[in-house]
């Protein structure tokens, strides 16, 4: 590739913003669960792309919806319409619930849009109830309505309008609800928050509110959307219906893309002139949504995470026997946290040093979001690495 890790790592220093904490790895390529940094060297990913790489680095299906989308029409400006983005609407609300769509082009660009959708469906009502230790992204909105005050520092002021309660607790958002309330807002399986999982009878017992207060429930299915827990969305495996659904992450597929799924007659307030932006919806985007979907449908995914996913939990499950410090092991489909008594950072570290990609969030949880497409054979061998880095630890600890 012509140039060394530590070369581009130069660069990045002089020219690129210091906004991120970044590992010392430059990649090239990526296949599959697979990715080769730019000296050669492969590593397995089990946290591609954050969560967006959900089918794996370049699907073949994405590949090919990319490379033939982009020879007929890369962009077209929302004045005009296109087959391709009533079809991703429709993909998105059958597997849903019956609504409409609004297409962004990214996480926060789709909370932005549902507070914006919310404020309006309230009519006066403006205060949105949200979690303790949430993420919503970093744009002052999706900021603000984020539980996190360590990403809000320096920031200030807010928007107002939000009320922050703890997470899983029904009776804090019920005192919270004031005669200005007018949605909650919620991560069925909070992801940067420490991989928290919502109870069935918490987010029921949400829904059940929302419905007697005349609240909006909005789920931020951001990063366990799109097949992540074994179900299409996570609010599925509780049975309950959101009001509004966000996504962004592994719907694009790697491509940058994002949306709100409304219940029509919430999204109808939504009226020409009231909400836009100029990249939503493109061809080129719809096409990989699709892409997503037919990926998802003929190759089983769903079927895949469920059969797999037992077996991580089983062979994680083992380890914490034998591990004091792994003090939980917790997840959804392939979207898993394992809860440490130590800082998890030396053990991500120590992974990258054995070519394994994890990550830890809250400091103390390593989380892994696997592809929906990594192979048995993949996902044994970043296993027995963990395995291999526990039973270090054990030693030096
Ligand atoms: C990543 C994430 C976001 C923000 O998405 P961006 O595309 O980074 O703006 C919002 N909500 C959740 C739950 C996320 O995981």
């Amino acid at each position: 590739m012509g140039q060394t890790t530590q070369a581009v790592i130069d660069r990045y220093d002089r020219y690129v913003m210091g906004t991120y904490v970044r590992s010392p790895l430059a990649f090239a390529k990526g296949k599959g669960s697979r990715v080769w940094d730019v000296e050669g060297r492969e590593y397995l990913d089990l946290f591609p792309g954050w969560g967006v790489s959900g089918l794996g680095h370049n699907h073949p299906f994405v590949m090919r919806a990319i490379r033939s989308q982009a020879g007929r029409l890369i962009h077209l400006s929302n004045t005009y319409y296109h087959p391709l983005q009533w079809r991703a609407a429709k993909a998105l609300v059958d597997v849903s619930f019956d609504g409409k769509v609004f297409f962004c082009n990214s996480g926060a660009e789709a909370v932005e849009g549902a507070i914006k959708l919310v404020r309006r469906w309230g009519n006066g009502r403006h205060e949105m109830i949200v979690m303790e230790q949430s993420f919503h992204g970093r744009t002052m909105g999706a900021l603000s309505a984020t539980g996190q005050p360590k990403h809000q520092e320096g920031f200030e002021p807010l928007l107002p309008g939000f009320v922050r309660v703890p997470y899983g607790d029904l009776e804090a958002i019920r005192a919270a609800v004031t005669s200005k309330t007018c949605a909650v807002l919620l991560e069925p399986i909070q992801g940067e928050g420490g991989l928290r999982i919502g109870s069935g009878p918490f987010l029921q017992g949400v829904r059940r509110l929302c419905d007697e207060q005349k609240l909006l429930l909005i789920a931020d299915e951001v990063q366990t959307g799109m097949g992540r827990t074994g179900t299409m969305f996570a609010y599925q495996q509780s049975g309950i219906e959101p009001d509004v659904m966000l996504l962004a992450k592994t719907l694009g597929g790697g491509f940058p893309i994002g949306a709100i799924v409304a219940k029509r007659a919430v999204a109808d307030v939504l009226t020409p002139g009231t909400h836009a932006t100029t990249y939503g919806g493109s061809p080129l985007g719809c096409a990989c949504i699709l892409a997503v979907f037919e990926a998802i449908e003929r190759e089983e995914l769903l079927g895949r995470v469920n059969t797999l996913s037992p077996y991580i939990m089983k062979r994680l499950a083992e380890m914490q026997q034998r591990h004091a410090f792994i003090r939980e092991v917790r997840g959804r489909g392939f979207m898993i946290g394992i809860e440490l008594s130590l800082d998890g950072r030396p053990l991500v570290e120590a992974c990258r040093a054995k070519r394994v990609l994890i990550n830890c969030t809250q400091g103390r949880v390593l989380r892994l979001l696997p592809a929906m497409t990594i192979t048995k054979a993949q996902l044994e061998r970043g296993l027995s690495v963990l395995e291999e880095v526990f039973d270090q630890c054990r030693v030096t600890s």
